[in-house]
């Protein structure tokens, strides 16, 4: 057996070859198509259907109204798996999978996010009628 050659064959072959792995954390563009990392909401999109948080498995998303057409999602980072379920139910498109991975907490208290829709617009109100002209006074002698 030529172990050693075949070893010390595949170790000059690798000095060559570009490394499979990458320079983390300064080089964070290698994540793949598909990536499943946190959840992001958009409150703007969404209707308050609650078909995420009927189709979560981990009852780790909740939506809230807070008022006519405004929405509030509170999202548990510590019991979400992941799965993408949500963003599959959502209709609207108001919530999106990212690239984003690095969610460790100590606290558990901070993996829970909880994104707030603005209130919509007040409707504007017609302008004001134009002022009635004023009359000149009668001139003087
Ligand atoms: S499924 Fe989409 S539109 Fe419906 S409540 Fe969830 S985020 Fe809002
Ligand atoms: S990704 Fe899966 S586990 Fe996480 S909130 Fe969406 S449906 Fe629930």
């Amino acid at each position: 057996m030529n172990w050693p050659g075949k070893m010390i064959q595949a170790v000059l072959e690798s000095l060559f070859k570009k490394p499979a792995t990458v320079n983390y954390p300064f080089d964070r563009s290698g994540m793949p198509k598909g990536f499943r990392g946190r959840i992001k909401f958009e409150p703007d999109k969404c209707i308050g259907c609650k078909l995420c948080e009927k189709d979560c498995p981990s009852n780790a998303i909740t939506i809230k109204k807070l008022g006519e057409k405004q929405y509030e999602a509170d999202i548990n980072l510590g019991k979400c798996i992941y799965c993408g379920q949500c963003v599959d139910s959502c209709v609207k498109k108001a919530l999106e999978l990212t690239n984003e991975f690095e969610l460790a907490q100590l606290d558990p208290e901070r993996l829970v996010i909880v994104v707030k829709g603005a209130p919509p617009a007040p409707e504007k109100s017609p302008p004001p009628p134009p002022a009635a002209p004023q009359a000149k006074a009668p001139p003087q002698n």
